[in-house]
């Protein structure tokens, strides 16, 4: 059991360095190595692999992130449902710094990044994947969405039900031009590591509920200097109590795995992936 995880967390050490009986575990994917270790251990019951999604201290910028082996490892381990606490900036005044925001939509701007299993290029055992076009136009998972918007009220978070989340390439952060090109079309909140993050779990067949904290208000939407990382840093210190015990809350009220009958559990109907899932 010790090796066996049913939920899975991506986001810093300080969701689960206070965990008492946190067991590391090493996973090797085909996909090369995730971020960091798993940080196995239990809240409410429910058995949580953590995962450091910049590896410990931080040495991973977003572009860097090895998406594709964080997903994998964490299903074969067991995790079907993945909750994706990440920090962004608001892309409206009235989400300043401190705001949770649920998104239900997603916009990608990423340049670089690999954002599927299914290329049809060979795994190392000699598999060979299929190309399969993924299902996205709902890209959370709606039961975890609710979730962890119940979870966020029950902590006196008035948290965001729904918007975008556009996600950029990174490491810098926007032009003023970009911040307001992004909030002129209508969207909540810019990231830098949402995408792919959600649709490879989305192929796996994993649940995925993102839970942005706005940090800052994006260059455009501000009339400073812009964002800065130090101010990033600052409110997310701020704001990693009360996120964790949503979280963790968020983790309780999840459903068991063989219990899920949201969408995400039909991603691959239709499909012959070609390839054996963890
Ligand atoms: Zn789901």
């Amino acid at each position: 059991m010790a090796t066996h995880a049913e939920i899975g967390v991506i986001g810093g050490s300080g969701f689960y360095s206070f965990l008492e009986d946190v067991t590391e575990v090493e996973v090797t994917t085909p996909y090369g190595s995730p971020s960091d270790s798993l940080f196995l251990g239990e809240v409410a019951g429910r058995r949580v692999a953590f995962l450091p999604r910049h590896g410990r201290g931080h040495r991973l910028p977003p572009h860097r992130i090895n998406y594709r082996a964080n997903l994998w490892a964490l299903r074969s381990v067991g995790v079907r449902q993945v909750l994706g606490p990440c920090a962004v900036g608001g892309l409206r005044a009235e989400y300043g710094p401190g705001t949770l925001l649920v998104p239900d939509q997603l916009v990608d701007r990423t340049k670089s990044r690999v954002q599927t299993f299914f290329d049809g290029e060979p795994l190392p055992d000699g598999t060979v994947p299929n190309v399969v076009h993924t299902t996205f136009a709902d890209p959370y998972c709606p039961d975890g969405r609710k979730i962890a918007l119940r979870a966020a009220e029950g902590r006196g978070w008035d948290a965001v039900d729904g918007g975008t989340m556009v996600v950029v390439e990174g490491p810098r952060f926007s032009t003023r031009a970009e911040s307001r090109w992004h909030a002129a079309m209508g969207w909540s909140v810019v990231g830098m590591t949402g995408h792919p993050e959600a649709v490879l779990a989305r192929e796996l067949g994993l649940c995925y509920t993102s839970m942005a904290l706005v940090t800052d208000l994006d260059a455009g939407a501000e009339t400073g200097e812009g964002v800065s990382h130090t101010e990033v840093l600052r409110v997310f210190g701020e704001n990693v109590e009360r996120l964790r015990a949503v979280l963790f809350d968020a983790v309780a009220a999840l459903p068991t795995a063989d219990s899920r009958s949201c969408l995400c559990t039909h991603a691959h109907d239709g499909w012959d992936l070609g390839i054996e899932l963890p």
